[in-house]
């Protein structure tokens, strides 16, 4: 259970702060695409993550996306928002999460996974020893294993709030 907690909940990408991540000692974000940033297969970028993503590269926080999705999907967002990418992460593996770090250049000890899932993102950032911050889904998850999953993350979740989690 442990490796499946995040680090700190927020309610979605744009209540993490500049302040937040320097009180935490972190300097650079992987990011998840699907449900992270956007609707799951979509390639719109909305205002609320467009004034974000600039107010982390204004602050000097280094972004790179590492998705478990396809090239083809990922590369045109990656493009779009300007920031590198990994793509068939394979999350939780670690290696996908590796390579982003390397495009990154930051110890584990300054990084976090921004991502929306308990299974794929926070055990993956568990697992390579970095720290997760989990935002609630953009969207209801339309796909029923990842409705599955969903309903499988809620003693995770329960247990993060015992725990005296919050969310931002
Ligand atoms: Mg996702």
């Amino acid at each position: 259970m442990a490796l499946l907690i995040p680090t700190q909940l927020f309610r979605d990408v744009s209540a993490i702060t500049p302040e937040y991540l320097a009180g935490q000692g972190i300097r650079a974000l992987v990011l998840d695409v699907d449900n992270t940033l956007t609707a799951h297969g979509s390639q719109e970028v909305s205002p609320a993550v467009s004034d974000w993503l600039a107010r982390m590269k204004a602050a000097g926080i280094g972004l790179a996306i590492a998705s478990n999705n396809f090239e083809k999907r990922v590369a045109p967002f990656a493009q779009r928002i300007g920031v590198q990418h990994v793509s068939f992460c394979c999350k939780p593996a670690p290696f996908g999460l590796a390579r982003a770090r390397h495009i990154l250049g930051v110890e584990r000890g300054a990084l976090a996974l921004v991502g929306d899932q308990i299974f794929t993102d926070s055990l993956g950032a568990h697992l390579y020893g970095i720290k997760m911050l989990l935002v609630r889904p953009v969207t209801r998850d339309i796909k029923m294993l990842i409705r599955a999953r969903r309903w499988l993350e809620q003693p995770v979740l329960r247990r993060y709030f015992e725990q005296g989690g919050t969310i931002l």
